[in-house]
């Protein structure tokens, strides 16, 4: 550990100010965990990127989930949304008043209480990147198989690469090197990244999660830029390959097709979002029981409003920088996704006491 710590400080000697994006919530945590910050040479500043997908997740899908727990349907999500603030209030307040919202730790757990509950209907809160969304395009196509009518997808999955490269057309974005996501490379493979490399002369490393591995990208990311280089390093070889895994892939295609997405903060990104075939279009809720427009995502409360979640995930600022950020915004009373998720990096810097060192 000690030589990659030393060798990441000769390689950072004599360069300028160096901005280094952890992609991933998951290693944004990994390295708050590990205190990975604290040992890295003064000019390697490491800025946290939009790799939390219940993090990306708009307001707008927050409120159409609500609308349709208060419609009498099941709502199964994963744990992390239950409190992620929508324009005016949560899912946890909308169970509070007696909606009924699930907390489930798979989709195919979805797929169970429809089993188990064939005169309700439920939907499964379909958030997530490519390291989750094979699981939901299999769960869609047991629940055909098996003829089960009663289960829905709200569906907000995002694909990162096309964020990325959303980021580096952003020309307040500044960015040195790319801590890429070893979870979401298994599933696209290293290659998926190479365009950062060719078309943006970015110096790249996929990595593991353990603090060693975190290390290794990092020095990775570092040789290039003493090298002058620009190329996608797979730090991460025992489960990441150049071509990722195709039996996912696979099945992602057979039930979805790529298409605009909106993310928090960004806007629209093109390219950036799945939805699904016209042939699964029976397990969309958005298809078989569209809402209104919901009036509520036009008006964000005054405290949402000074929220910088936007900014944060883009790595402009820091949580820090966020006037709300310890005060009105802590992650029992989170004004702004960042704050809620396991992965958000403001509850990690709140978490990890980020607001007291220097970075
Ligand atoms: S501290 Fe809270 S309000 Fe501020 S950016 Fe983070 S999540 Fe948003």
């Amino acid at each position: 550990m000690n030589t990659l710590i030393e060798k990441l400080a000769r390689l950072a000697a004599g360069k300028g100010r160096l901005r280094l994006m952890e992609v991933c919530g998951t290693h944004t945590v990994a390295i708050f965990r590990s205190g990975i910050r604290q040992v890295l040479p003064a000019n390697v500043e490491l800025v946290s990127g939009p790799g939390c997908p219940v993090c990306v997740t708009c307001d707008d899908y927050i409120d159409k989930a609500i609308a349709y727990a208060r419609r009498d349907f099941i709502i199964a999500t994963f744990g992390d949304m239950l409190k992620v603030p929508g324009s005016r209030s949560s899912l946890a307040e909308a169970q509070a008043a007696g909606a009924d919202v699930r907390i489930v730790y798979s989709p195919l757990d979805a797929l169970q209480i429809a089993e188990d509950n064939p005169r309700r209907s439920i939907i499964f809160l379909a958030v997530g990147f490519e390291t989750t969304a094979p699981t939901q395009a299999a769960t869609v196509l047991a629940a055909r198989a098996r003829g089960i009518k009663n289960l829905f997808m709200l569906s907000a999955q995002k694909l990162v690469p096309p964020a990325l490269r959303f980021l580096l057309g952003d020309a307040t974005a500044k960015v040195d090197g790319f801590l890429l996501p070893g979870h979401v490379a298994v599933v696209t493979g290293a290659d998926a990244f190479n365009f950062l490399a060719t078309e943006f002369n970015m110096p790249c490393a996929v990595g593991g999660f353990a603090t060693e591995e975190i290390l290794i990208a990092l020095t990775s990311i570092l040789e290039q830029i003493d090298n002058g280089r620009a190329e996608v390093a797979n730090d991460y070889r025992t489960v990441v390959t150049a071509e990722g895994n195709v039996a996912a892939q696979k099945i992602l295609s057979q039930v979805y097709t790529v298409t605009d997405a909106e993310w928090r903060g960004m806007g629209t990104i093109p390219a950036s979002g799945l939805k699904m075939r016209d042939e699964f279009a029976a397990f969309d809720i958005e298809q078989v029981e569209p809402l209104p427009p919901c009036p509520l995502s036009l008006v964000p409360s005054p405290l949402k409003k000074a929220c910088r979640c936007g900014e944060v995930l883009r790595g402009l600022v820091k949580p820090i920088d966020c006037p709300l950020f310890g005060k009105a915004c802590q992650p029992l009373h989170a004004v702004g996704a960042c704050m809620v998720s396991v992965e958000g990096v403001c509850a990690a810097w709140f978490k990890y006491g980020g607001q007291h060192f220097e970075w």
